[in-house]
């Protein structure tokens, strides 16, 4: 990709050395910073030079700022692909303000939304003795645990949510909720904010619905733990930092 021009292919980022190949673009969208956005068939094959990665494979081959530029281009291609028509009285959608979609017909503008998820990490002693509840979903890769996350129900608020799942996921219970901090998810549109905590009371007892397992660990035993790319892995680190530096 360049700062200028991205190109996808299916859920594959374009990758190369120079300049982006020419294509034959099925779908193709100008971002409100002007950046030309395409995207490719999925059958027509990949050009010499070029390497077509998955985002999560793309973000060590990036600079932050590039990976998440591509993330919002991947996170408008899909949402657009699913809005083609006005909601109110079903015309083709046209281009809008910015990120947006109108209606020709009845002049209504619509905007992408995001999915609100949640994700805390749970901690318990102090000092040496300091562990975290890190579970294990079926989706994870091998040996992999993370801080647990789930989405906010309608209606909620971020700490409902993050109760509700801290209970229904490990049976536990939490105080001492911080914001840690947030972060854009474009798998497909999410937005994933972080909490720490302390555990309140409860034995962990990992839901079997969600979860393979669900444990306390402590700065010394920890598991693989999720990429750098995600929040989980920076909540973490900070948290081990922290008892270093105490
Ligand atoms: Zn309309």
């Amino acid at each position: 990709m360049s700062e200028r021009r991205i190109v996808f292919q299916g859920d594959h980022l374009w990758l190369c050395a120079g300049a982006l190949p020419e294509v034959k673009a099925e779908v193709s969208l100008t971002l409100p910073e002007g950046v030309l956005v395409e995207r490719v068939a999925e059958a027509e094959p990949v050009p010499e030079g070029v390497e077509a990665l998955g985002l999560r494979e793309a973000f060590d081959r990036l600079d932050p700022e590039a990976w998440a530029l591509a993330g919002r281009a991947y996170q408008w291609l899909e949402w657009e692909a699913g809005h083609r028509f006005c909601g109110g009285c079903a015309t083709e959608l046209e281009p809008g303000e910015g990120y947006s979609l109108e209606c020709p017909d009845c002049g209504i503008s619509v905007f992408p939304s995001n999915t609100t998820a949640v994700i805390v990490l749970i901690g318990r002693g102090e000092g040496p003795d300091r562990e975290w509840a890190l579970a294990r979903s079926p989706h994870f890769k091998p040996g992999v645990y993370s801080a647990v996350a789930g989405f906010t129900e309608p209606g909620e608020s971020l700490e409902q949510a993050v109760h509700r799942e801290v209970a229904e996921e490990l049976g536990i219970r939490v105080h001492h909720l911080h914001y840690f901090g947030s972060q854009p998810w474009p798998f497909p549109n999410g937005l994933m904010v972080a909490f720490t905590a302390d555990h309140l009371d409860g034995e962990l007892n990992a839901n079997p619905a969600e979860l393979e397992d669900a444990r306390w660990f402590s700065r010394n035993d920890l598991p693989l733990l999720p990429s750098a790319l995600s929040i989980a892995r920076w909540m973490l680190d900070a948290a081990v930092a922290e008892l270093e530096r105490s």
